[in-house]
């Protein structure tokens, strides 16, 4: 699983940064969070194509968050998509693309829009939950955590060997958690052949949002905490107004949740240079970076 930061910007986008978006590369599929305008020349630029399976969460309504979905809609058409794109977000997103699918002619394949009606799970696959809280925030806005199912533990065949437990059926059995009775009757746990499941990954992204206990709370254990830090802590009156966050504020959540790793995003176009704001946040929570247009990181097993 690796994050591309394809926009870091908070409001208005810079020549260093583009709008809001991060795509999450995960077994040949894009995830992607938000989409503020140009992510689809950041996709180009990080070589991430646009026919791949792909689910977009929005976090919400406002312009640096969506305004590129029209733009990726259109390269998706063009580039001959056919695959459905899924799509989640607040109530108002159906309308938003209805509005600029007419005008467009696009998307040509297929588009399923999800409105969240409640917090909890949005999406559950195979291999992982989409899971969503409420922001805190301007209007309707989520917050999302995506985690992948435990994955079961390791299998010992010379453990099932040396206990003579005959290869085939039996040993999918155990693999699965199940026990076995042999033809001579004896025993044989699980847990005697197979070690104990793994947890999967856990990643997640604030969105626009005060810092919230909800969203401490969502990132409990996390490997990746993504958080907005748009401002530094001498304007923290100027973030609560704005329904935004600062620093050492994403920096407090993320050490109340004991996340591993702290990504700071949504930074305002004030700064140049964001040592100032790594060094608050890291002041209270040492695994801190901040995040870079196409910067990415590797989010191991
Ligand atoms: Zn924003
Ligand atoms: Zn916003």
């Amino acid at each position: 699983m690796r994050i591309v930061f394809l926009g870091t910007s908070g409001s208005m986008p810079t020549p260093r940064r583009s709008a809001s978006a991060v795509a999450v590369r995960r077994k040949g599929e894009v995830i992607l969070f938000d989409c503020g305008e140009g992510t689809q020349q950041r996709m180009v630029a990080a070589r991430i194509g646009f026919r791949r399976p792909t689910r977009v969460f929005i976090s919400h309504l406002h312009g640096d968050h969506v305004l590129g979905l029209p733009g990726l809609l259109m390269t998706m058409t063009m580039l001959r998509r056919e695959r459905p794109l899924h799509l989640y977000g607040p109530q108002g997103l159906l309308s938003f693309i209805r509005a600029f699918s007419r005008v467009l002619d696009a998307p040509g394949f297929p588009l399923e829009v999800y409105e969240i009606s409640g917090e909890g799970v949005v999406f559950a696959g195979s291999e992982y939950t989409v899971e969503a809280v409420r922001a805190d925030h301007e209007g309707e806005c989520w917050s999302y955590a995506l985690a992948e199912h435990p994955r079961p533990g390791r299998f010992h065949p010379e453990r099932a060997r040396n206990l003579e437990v005959p290869e085939g059926p039996l040993w999918s059995r155990l693999q699965r958690g199940g026990d076995v009775v042999l033809e001579d009757g004896r025993l044989v746990r699980s847990s005697d052949i197979v070690d104990p499941p793994r947890r999967g990954r856990k990643l997640v992204y604030s969105g626009d949002t005060r810092p919230t206990e909800a969203l401490a709370a969502l990132a409990d254990g996390a490997d990746v905490l993504i958080h907005e830090a748009t401002f530094d802590d001498s304007l923290a009156e100027r973030a609560t107004e704005d329904g935004h966050t600062t620093a050492s504020g994403a920096a407090e959540v993320a050490a109340r949740a004991h996340a591993g790793l702290l990504l700071l995003t949504h930074i305002s176009s004030r700064y140049q240079d964001t040592s100032l704001l790594l060094e608050q946040a890291t002041a209270v929570f040492p695994s801190t970076r901040v995040a870079e247009d196409l910067m990415e990181v590797e989010v191991p097993l």
